[in-house]
């Protein structure tokens, strides 16, 4: 019947994996699962400010439409703001306001691919990109890199360029991985990118969370050339606690961004006016708040690391930067292991939400089998509890 027919396009669509994972009730007789999937701060809010400027636009009646590309005195902060921490001085044209970074990326990714054009995408990946490549019809290209650090190279890159070689999309600091690239690696990509006549898509959402003193170097900030082929993709979820209110911004070229806007008119007329206002305060407001989450989540990444090494069988490096860990579990899902095998890592988070209670995200949602994802940003005493019942849950299995 031609009503069940659905479109090509989502025949092919996988689930966000993270939030099937949260989905999932508790196994009869067990506890509540503690949560390690989410990628926001857990028991951080948003800055009460924020909330206060949220309040107070609502009571203005800033309650209609705004203009498509974001409220102009918004874009002024954004262009502040990239001005003063990164280096990078766009004009008012350059730069739109969107539904959070997701429709940063992709709209961008609709103003700019073809179909048959390959999108160009480091694994392990952030589930997202792939599936985003997909529905506007073009090809995703994975770039293998490897364990342990899961580092991209500019001879990963190079390899897979072909003549279709169209975007690559560059997450730093990277969900999954913790990678933060120094300036040094990005002049590397930045080489290739223009040799192969590249845009590069600079998703740059965890820019605050670079851990042991880091810089965090944004990649349109390696010069003019540079920055007239980068969209640059940021945005308030993860720096301020507000996931939930959905605003994020891209800045690039003005004709790209015009066709970026035009993408927007036709899809969501504009990002919520409300949260736009409340917006402009968090980017007015200063770093307090994100330099409390930031110390904290570098306690409860050492935290998470130090006992996760413990447990036999895993080995779990030490995130650069972000809010997860990524450990390889390859020795869980190797021979030696008493009861029934866990053969992936998906079978392992299953095991470990039925028989530990702690709900993680396999390796297999980022392009990489053999680890697993667990969010930081959860409170301490949750971290304890987790690593108490993964180790007991766990050490039965491995024969030492
Ligand atoms: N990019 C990456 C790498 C992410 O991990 C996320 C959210 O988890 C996003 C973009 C989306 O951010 P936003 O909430 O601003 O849409």
């Amino acid at each position: 019947m031609n009503r069940d027919r659905l479109a090509d396009r989502v025949a092919s669509l996988r689930p966000s994996i993270n939030l099937t994972a949260a989905a999932a009730p508790p196994a009869a007789g067990r506890p509540n699962p503690l949560l390690f999937v989410e990628g926001e701060p857990a028991d951080f809010d948003t800055p009460e400010f924020v909330k206060a400027a949220a309040i107070q636009a609502l009571r203005d009646g800033w309650t209609k439409y705004g203009p498509t590309g974001g409220l102009p005195e918004l874009k002024d902060c954004i262009r502040q703001k990239l001005s003063q921490e990164n280096g990078l001085v766009y004009g008012a044209d350059e730069v739109l306001v969107t539904v959070g970074a997701k429709q940063a990326i992709f709209n961008a990714l609709m103003a700019l691919c073809n179909p048959g054009d390959e999108v160009l995408i480091p694994a392990p990946y952030w589930t997202s990109y792939p599936e985003q490549v997909r529905l506007v019809g073009a090809t995703p290209r994975i770039l293998l890199t490897q364990r342990p650090g899961w580092r991209l190279t500019p001879d990963i890159l190079a390899d897979v360029l072909s003549p279709k070689s169209r975007v690559l999309i560059l997450n730093n600091p990277s969900n999954p991985t913790g990678v933060v690239y120094q300036r040094e690696e990005l002049v590397g990509f930045a080489a290739v990118a223009a040799r192969a006549d590249l845009w590069v898509i600079a998703d740059e959402i965890y820019e605050k969370y670079v851990y042991d003193g880091r810089a965090f170097t944004a990649f349109a900030s390696l010069g003019p050339e540079m920055q007239q082929r980068t969209v640059t993709v940021n945005g308030v979820s993860k720096a301020f606690a507000m996931t939930g209110w959905r605003l994020g911004y891209a800045a690039g070229p003005a004709s790209l961004i015009r066709a970026m806007t035009l993408v927007q008119g036709h899809s969501t007329s504009c990002a919520n006016v409300m949260t736009q206002r409340a917006t402009m305060a968090a980017l007015r407001g200063g770093q307090e708040s994100v330099q409390t989450m930031v110390a904290a989540f570098q306690q409860r990444r050492d935290l998470m690391v130090n006992g996760l090494n413990r447990i036999g069988g895993i080995h779990c490096p030490r995130p650069e930067g972000a809010l997860y860990v990524f450990p390889d579990v390859s020795r869980l899902l190797e021979g030696g292991s008493v009861g029934a095998p866990l053969r992936t890592s998906v079978e392992l988070a299953r095991y470990l939400l039925e028989e530990a209670g702690v709900a993680v995200v396999p390796g297999e949602a980022f392009g990489a089998e053999r680890a697993m994802r667990m969010v930081i940003a959860v409170p301490p005493e949750q971290i304890e509890e987790a690593l108490v019942r993964m180790e007991s849950c766990l050490q039965r299995r491995i024969a030492r």
